[in-house]
């Protein structure tokens, strides 16, 4: 029986982070009731939708979460409204994973006792790094003391899962601060963390300036490809050091405490994203995955209707192609019986040829009689290795 997995994004921050092109902004309080409106207007709609679409959509979910932005901006009351809502339209299992991103200091006391009432179980705190010159120059507003006060209190707070996000890359980031991060976060005992290698997007103010040039964002202080490399290879043996283990290229976990939500996105189970820019997956009556995503355009999106364009169905060409690059995110890697009996074996024939160049570069590796996954240097490389994969043959 599938389980749904619930996204919800909260597009609302206090203030934009440098590196950061989401689409998130800093926008009034005013906004934050109508956007509970909407989504809860959403959330009443998607059975008919599906039924439209001829989706099927699982009646239980075994995870939530909700993200963006800054979901704890949005007072006591509009996150009951939330979840009251999504507990009307959905079965929520006992056993859910249930988590909410915060970003240290800016957890109100009342909106933490908010969400633990609400069963919240998970809390994935946006740190970025535990060195308050780096945080602030990328625009968080935290320090180290406070990022470590506000896992106190969620712990405090009987919720006990608890993620740490670092970006390995910042302006100013250098071995030994980098190092300190580390230690700090693996210090607090946390059962998951995340570590990105820094991709700044042209669009982003951080990206601009690395464009253009200037000196506000301290673009001239981005350290450079290699080190960012550096930086996120001792980030996995310093974790494996303290029992997170990694399990996909930006996670680690102590056994167990894997994302349950975001192994959905990877293992391609279906899923249901409201709000901003959200993205969602569900399988046709006839099994065929069925994507389909919101406006970016907070305006347009308030404005609706929402989901107007319908869902666009992957061709079995397009299937395979995900199952390749969502599946070798994972450690596990990709299960090649399971792609076999999923698609066909003169497809399985046709990846052959891009899995043995992959191999013989060093990026690929046999992790045992059946499964294939990336090599360290392959994680490093990981979208050209994914690009791969998008010019396979058709399927026959
Ligand atoms: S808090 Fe998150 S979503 Fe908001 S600006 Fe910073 S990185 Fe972007």
């Amino acid at each position: 029986m599938d389980f749904l997995g619930l996204y919800l994004s909260i597009p609302f921050c206090r203030s934009k982070c440098t590196y950061c092109n989401f689409a998130s902004g800093v926008f009034p309080a005013a906004y934050h009731e109508r956007y509970v409106a909407r989504l809860e207007e959403d959330l009443r709609r998607i059975r008919t939708r599906a039924r439209q679409w001829s989706a099927a959509l699982p009646d239980a979910a075994d995870s939530i979460y909700l993200g963006g932005g800054t979901p704890t901006l949005l007072s006591p009351a509009l996150i009951r409204r939330l979840f009251t809502a999504l507990r009307r339209e959905f079965a929520i299992t006992p056993t859910a994973e249930i988590t909410v991103e915060c970003a240290p200091g800016q957890l109100p006391p009342d909106a933490l006792d908010a969400l633990a009432e609400a069963g919240v179980n998970r809390i994935s705190f946006g740190v970025q790094s535990f060195i308050d010159s780096e945080a602030r120059q990328t625009g968080r507003l935290h320090t180290r003391a406070t990022a470590l006060e506000d896992i106190a209190r969620v712990w405090a707070a009987g919720i006990r899962g608890i993620s740490v996000d670092l970006i390995a890359g910042l302006p100013g980031q250098a071995h030994e601060s980098w190092f300190e991060s580390l230690g700090v976060l693996t210090e607090t005992g946390v059962d998951h963390a995340s570590v990105y290698m820094l991709e700044v997007d042209d669009e982003s103010r951080l990206g601009r300036e690395m464009l253009l040039g200037g000196a506000r964002y301290h673009a001239q202080q981005v350290p450079d490809d290699d080190q960012i490399a550096e930086m996120y290879t001792e980030a996995i043996g310093v974790l494996a050091g303290c029992g997170l283990a990694q399990y996909e290229i930006s996670n680690f976990a102590r056994r167990g405490h894997e994302s349950r939500h975001n192994l959905k996105y990877w293992r391609r189970e279906p899923y249901l994203g409201f709000g901003l820019d959200a993205h969602s997956m569900l399988r046709s009556r006839d099994g065929a995955a069925l994507r389909f995503a919101t406006t970016d355009d907070l305006e347009a999106y308030l404005a609706g209707p929402v989901w107007a364009e319908g869902p666009r169905v992957l061709s079995r060409e397009e299937e395979l192609e995900e199952a390749w690059f969502l599946g070798l995110r994972l450690n596990e890697g990709v299960s090649v019986a399971a792609l076999r009996e999923e698609f066909s074996p003169v497809a399985l024939r046709n990846c052959q040829e891009t899995v043995a160049e992959l191999e013989a570069d060093g990026l690929l590796q046999r992790i045992d009689t059946d499964r294939i996954a990336l090599t360290p240097r392959g994680r490093l490389l990981s979208n050209e290795v994914f690009a791969r994969f998008l010019a396979e043959p058709a399927l026959t």
